[in-house]
């Protein structure tokens, strides 16, 4: 399988390519990236494959020219590429808005036109909106609550568009937040790592008691792999299943393995519109694709934390 992988410079994406090239996720013949290589996109996430492992060009999914050009000696699509930052898509949604929803329909666009036999949209629960008790299931309503969760799940809808309308092999994959080394130092558990190594304070949202559930970046990409292989045209496949927590219980996860304590929490005011409860079930990807989680919470923050440590020279220049 000839694969394009959008925005395969990121955390997520990257750790896909590199799980590919190691040989832990397997079926796949050629890798293309495709990157804008924006503040998030990082090439030094990929130098450290071997050079003929996989071909980077670096473009825009809204390009569509290259899009054109890309799809047509392509098998398969994975869409990692996104803003993916909910703080930034409060300060500055447009950027959101073109790259999630018109890159992502031009990259449907010529797929359909280049007779691509496979797409995969990576998505997020945040489409969901926020949860007070139990999961939502795949048939659970839209409820977005941010510009970027907006623009995620606008871009859900243009999948379904393309697959009810068109017949394209669309497949959505909703994830939980995800974890794990070469997250960019804005999002929670790396810039809390950075700081805390750095000797700073950590700055906690609000009285700390939204609830996320954290997911390995390799449980996601098993996840995703197993869409690619085995999911069905036009369903939607939730990926969760790591470890409830609110963000105060991660934080004194954090600062205890990182032998501190409360004093080093600073409470800042609430992001605006902070959804309280997210939670998926990933009953049906369990049940129909056989996908499990493998990581536990606490190897896989432990290991994620000695990374920071280990690969100073990887983060130190981001840290604003
Ligand atoms: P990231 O910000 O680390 O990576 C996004 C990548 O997309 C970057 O390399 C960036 O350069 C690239 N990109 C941005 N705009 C582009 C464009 N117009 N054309 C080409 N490339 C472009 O994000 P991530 O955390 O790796 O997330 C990857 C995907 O997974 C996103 O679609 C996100 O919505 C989704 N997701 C993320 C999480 C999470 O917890 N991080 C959870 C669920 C779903």
């Amino acid at each position: 399988m000839r694969l394009l992988v959008t925005g395969g410079a990121g955390f997520i994406g990257s750790n896909f390519v590199r799980r590919i090239v190691d040989g832990t996720l397997s079926g796949i013949s050629s890798i293309t990236v495709l990157d804008k290589l924006t503040y998030a996109g990082r090439l030094s996430n990929l130098n450290m494959l071997p050079k003929d492992s996989f071909e980077f060009i670096k473009g825009d999914i809204c390009d569509s020219t290259l899009i054109d050009s890309l799809t047509k000696k392509s098998d398969a699509v994975i869409n990692f590429a996104a803003e993916s930052h909910v703080d930034r898509s409060i300060t500055a949604a447009r950027d959101f808005v073109e790259t999630n929803i018109l890159g992502t329909q031009t990259l449907m666009s010529y797929a359909l036109k280049n007779e691509v036999s496979t797409f995969v949209q990576v998505s997020t629960d945040e489409v969901y909106g926020t949860i007070d008790e139990g999961s939502w299931s795949e048939e659970s309503p839209l409820l977005p609550n941010s510009p970027y969760s907006a623009s995620k799940a606008s871009a859900d809808l243009i999948a379904r568009s393309y697959h009810r309308t068109f017949g394209l092999d669309v497949r959505v994959t909703r994830c939980s937040n995800n974890y794990g080394p070469h997250q960019y130092p804005e999002k929670v558990i790396p810039l809390f790592v950075t700081n805390l190594i750095d000797g700073k304070k950590v700055p906690l949202y609000g009285n700390g008691l939204n609830v996320r559930d954290w997911l390995h970046v390799d449980d996601h990409c098993k996840g995703i792999h197993a869409v690619l292989n085995k999911g069905k045209p036009g369903q939607i496949y939730n990926i969760g299943g790591g470890r409830e927590l609110n963000n105060r219980e991660l934080t004194d996860t954090i600062l205890a393995l990182m032998g501190r304590d409360s004093t080093s929490i600073e409470y800042v005011e609430d992001r605006l519109g902070h959804d309280l409860r997210y939670s998926v079930s990933h009953e049906k990807i369990s049940r129909e694709l056989g996908y499990q989680p493998q990581v536990t919470f606490e190897q896989g923050l432990l290991e994620t934390i000695n990374w920071y440590k280990e690969n100073e020279s990887w983060w130190r220049p981001l840290k604003i």
